[in-house]
């Protein structure tokens, strides 16, 4: 990934810490320091035993920015853009997305920089099991606790728990959330994310004035994310006009058939190659005409370069940082609204901590239980950041960073300087 994406982030971060005046409000302790500082940083090499019997030598990361408020929690990303700016960023924001949500949680990411896509299911297995075991003495369920994130799953969060239970010989469930039902996963954490992405979708079209029903929208990434997002809208009656992944994109102005589009996905076809829609240039998609803009997939997304063409009235942003700062005032100047990725993407994160409350228990929640907790969550969420917004006169997103950043500031404070 872009290697200042971190640097991004804490660009972000002093903006909007600025007017809250930490350092006067915490004069015995280098507030802003210790809020913008990674606790700890681990950077290690992981040698993979090739089915061929070669070795393929990468990098792996983990990154425990900041447990002032619980355990650090936070994904895992298998990805050729992988590297620790990056990890880094993304732990960063994870800590101020618990905080939005007010989760008992800190923030922390990892990620190994490998084309993981191409390995085979051994290889796949061999690199996550390697990855667990060099970190096996730093997570577990009150230490770290990751999660998926782009290219992994239920199948990687079990294969963790399988050797972190080998290792450590204790069978604790709750050291990886996002694992499969069977082994404790909670009912509904595959689709949490899209879910909340839809339910702060719903509140910000209604303060808008916007029926989702008969609303456009364009959705760029078509994985985990993107796609529960899209068939949510489209169940809806939101028109789904466009698509993307990394491939290419798709578009009917009279709304693609979504569920078929998942269904042609996953039984391997093209995107590109679904009936009933036209391809279109891949970027395109950012700015086509359509009234919400999903962006689902990575970082940097929306730049200054496009940010004048998006045509979008309300961004939604599932993915992380996919707007950068010199774009946030250009897309803030045209009145579009943006659901900032803190806020906007924290469904995973919450159905995590709820996954991580079942296994603490040994007592599990039925799919509608989960659904309507997570619904209050987010629609609480989302509702105190556009009261701080309106009260601030101020966008959503300086809003939920006020929010994160004042509960984290407390936290810290309240913990002791030393
Ligand atoms: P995923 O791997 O399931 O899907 C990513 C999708 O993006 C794929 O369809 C891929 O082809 C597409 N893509 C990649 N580059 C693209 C490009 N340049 N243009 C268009 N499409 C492109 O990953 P995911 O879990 O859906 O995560 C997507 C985003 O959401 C990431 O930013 C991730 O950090 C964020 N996120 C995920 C979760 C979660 O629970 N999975 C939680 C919070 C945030």
């Amino acid at each position: 990934m872009s290697q200042n994406v971190f640097e991004m982030a804490q660009r972000h971060f002093h903006r909007y810490a600025e007017p809250l005046d930490l350092p006067r409000r915490y004069p015995h302790m280098d507030i802003l320091s210790h809020l913008t500082t990674p606790d700890r940083s681990i950077a290690f090499r992981i040698t993979l035993q090739r089915d061929d019997g070669s070795l393929t030598v990468c990098r792996g990361y983990r990154v425990q920015f900041n447990d002032d408020r619980g355990p650090y929690k936070g994904g895992l990303r298998f990805h050729p853009m992988v590297d620790l700016a990056e990890t880094t960023a993304l732990a960063f924001w994870m800590y101020l997305k618990t905080a939005v949500v007010d989760i008992p949680f800190g923030g922390a990411k990892g990620g190994v920089s490998i084309d993981y896509a191409s390995l085979s299911l051994a290889e796949k297995e061999r690199l996550t099991k390697r990855f667990t075991l060099i970190l096996a003495n730093d997570i577990g369920p009150e230490k770290d606790i990751p999660a998926p994130d782009v290219n992994t799953g239920e199948r990687e969060m079990a294969w963790i728990l399988d050797e972190w239970r080998m290792m450590t010989g204790r069978y604790r469930r709750g050291v990886v959330t996002g694992k499969p039902v069977t082994m404790g996963g909670s009912q509904g954490r595959r689709e949490a994310t899209g879910r909340g992405v839809f339910y702060t979708i719903v509140e910000a079209a209604r303060d808008m004035k916007l029926p989702l029903a008969g609303a456009t929208a364009a959705v760029q990434g078509f994985g985990n994310v993107g796609s529960v997002s899209a068939r949510l809208l489209h169940e809806a009656g939101t028109r789904v006009v466009a698509v993307s992944n990394e491939f290419g994109a798709v578009t009917n102005p009279g709304g693609l058939d979504v569920p078929g589009l998942i269904a042609h996905v996953a039984a391997g076809n093209p995107l590109t190659e679904f009936p009933g829609s036209e391809p279109m240039g891949r970027d395109d998609l950012l700015t086509t005409e359509a009234d919400i803009l999903v962006p689902a997939a990575l970082e940097n997304a929306i730049t200054a370069a496009n940010a004048p063409q998006v045509k979008a009235r309300l961004v939604a942003e599932a993915a992380n940082g996919p707007i950068t700062p010199d774009a946030v005032d250009i897309i803030a100047d045209k009145g579009t609204r943006v659901i900032p990725d803190i806020l906007c993407n924290a469904g995973g994160v919450t159905v995590s901590y709820f996954e991580w409350v079942q296994n603490r228990q040994e007592l599990y929640w039925p799919i509608d239980e989960v659904n309507l907790r997570l619904r209050d969550v987010m629609v609480g969420a989302y509702r105190r950041v556009a009261e701080v917004a309106a009260r601030d006169k101020c966008t959503l997103r300086e809003a939920a960073y006020h929010i994160a950043i004042e509960r984290v500031a407390e936290a810290a404070a309240r913990r002791g300087v030393q």
